[in-house]
């Protein structure tokens, strides 16, 4: 059995934020994530990410990992902060508030933290289609480890289905990895994503297919095409069906939180549409209705790596700060400085749907 002050699960933008902030107050930090390499979404994003100036606007996912690494590193030396990769949580008991983890294939271990940050992100969506299951068919997250963590091109003829950002940008990496995108599908009337992504890949003469779907894999041991069908507002098909030649098929229909560590935790949790599924209740702090518990980043509901460093911050802070460390004149300027961040990163429309949804599952305190 092992022991820690706070250990953060997940070692993304959120976590890596979170563990960064905690330890420069004086806690004592462990980071778990199930990857061989931290940095979560961050190290296979090729592009520069939106965002605010603070939070690295103007720089590549990847090289925003590289910032965050070089911090956390200076907390490793001190001896503040362990950080394990390979190593994914796997249950969250709450008799006594141990959590089991296990690091590669063989090593199961059991910790007992005294708070607990849950960073774990989100997972990809998957449609329902005939032969879905035909090796071939990827989530959007899979092909983008392949291609720009390992350096596989996944094959020659892309068909990517989803036109909001991730469908967009993927397309346009894997291009730049020499594969072609046959077409890219939108069920919706208009494109999801941003112009400037969209119109990049249109310049490139990719056809965009708004009002279409996927009907069927075509292949027997793997996929050789797809059927397409135009779609009406209430999705039923219209017309006849229309072959695609391609070898692969990219489902990048959006992502979910990843929460199932939260429902262990019997944490209040509440479906928000606009969060895109299933989210913890949490204060303006974000502590989960367990008073030990907090959340950020995408697992709190999906938003962007720059949210999400900031929410991590805003957890790291809370979490360290009910331990005792750093002084209450530091928490209160920390928290309205972080505070103002994500308000600024959530003003006007772009923001306007995550702040219709935080105001389901933000609560005043929890006493
Ligand atoms: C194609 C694409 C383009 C994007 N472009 C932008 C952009 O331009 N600007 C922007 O701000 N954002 C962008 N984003 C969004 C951004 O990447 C995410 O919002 C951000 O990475 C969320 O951070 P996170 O730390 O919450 O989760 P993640 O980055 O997903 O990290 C979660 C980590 O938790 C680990 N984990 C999960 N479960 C466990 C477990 N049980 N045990 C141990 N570890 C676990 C995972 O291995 C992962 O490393 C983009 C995302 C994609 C996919």
């Amino acid at each position: 059995m092992k022991t820690t002050e706070i250990l953060v699960i997940g070692g993304g933008p959120a976590g890596l934020s979170a563990a960064i902030e905690a330890a420069s107050l004086g806690a004592e930090v462990t980071v778990l994530d199930s990857d061989l390499k931290l940095g979560g979404q961050l190290i296979k994003q090729t592009h520069k990410f939106f965002g605010s100036k603070e939070e690295h606007a103007g720089t590549r996912g990847l090289s925003i990992a590289d910032i965050l690494f070089e911090e956390l590193e200076h907390h490793q030396e001190s001896g503040k902060v362990k950080v394990l990769s390979n190593a994914t949580a796997t249950g969250y008991y709450k008799e006594d508030g141990v959590v089991s983890y296990v690091v590669g294939e063989e090593e199961y271990v059991r910790i007992k933290p005294k708070k607990i940050i849950m960073a774990t992100g989100a997972q990809e969506r998957l449609i329902p289609f005939p032969n879905n299951d035909l090796p071939g068919v990827y989530g959007a997250g899979a092909i983008q480890t392949l291609m720009n963590v390992y350096g596989v091109a996944p094959g020659d003829k892309v068909l990517m289905v989803g036109a909001g950002n991730i469908g967009l940008i993927v397309s346009y990496q894997l291009m730049q990895a020499g594969v072609e995108i046959v077409g890219i599908l939108e069920a919706m009337p208009k494109i999801g994503g941003y112009w400037v992504h969209a119109a990049k890949i249109r310049r490139m003469g990719v056809p965009i297919y708004l009002q279409h779907t996927i009907t069927e894999a075509l292949g027997e041991k793997v996929i050789e095409g797809a059927l397409i069908q135009e779609i009406d507002n209430c999705f039923k098909p219209q017309g006849e069906p229309k072959k695609i030649d391609c070898d692969i098929i990219c489902l990048a229909v959006g992502l979910t939180p990843t929460c199932e560590l939260l429902w262990q935790a019997d944490c209040s949790m509440k479906f928000v549409p606009q969060l895109c599924g299933y989210v913890a209740r949490r204060d303006a702090l974000m502590r989960t209705s367990h008073p030990d518990i907090w959340v950020a980043g995408d697992a709190a509901g999906i938003e962007e790596a720059s949210a999400a460093m900031v929410e991590g911050r805003i957890a790291g802070l809370a979490a360290a700060a009910s331990l005792n460390h750093g002084t209450p004149e530091e928490h209160k300027e920390r928290s309205a400085l972080y505070h103002k961040r994500l308000e600024d990163l959530r003003a006007g429309e772009v923001g306007e749907k995550i702040r219709a949804g935080l105001c389901e599952v933000c609560c005043e305190c929890w006493g």
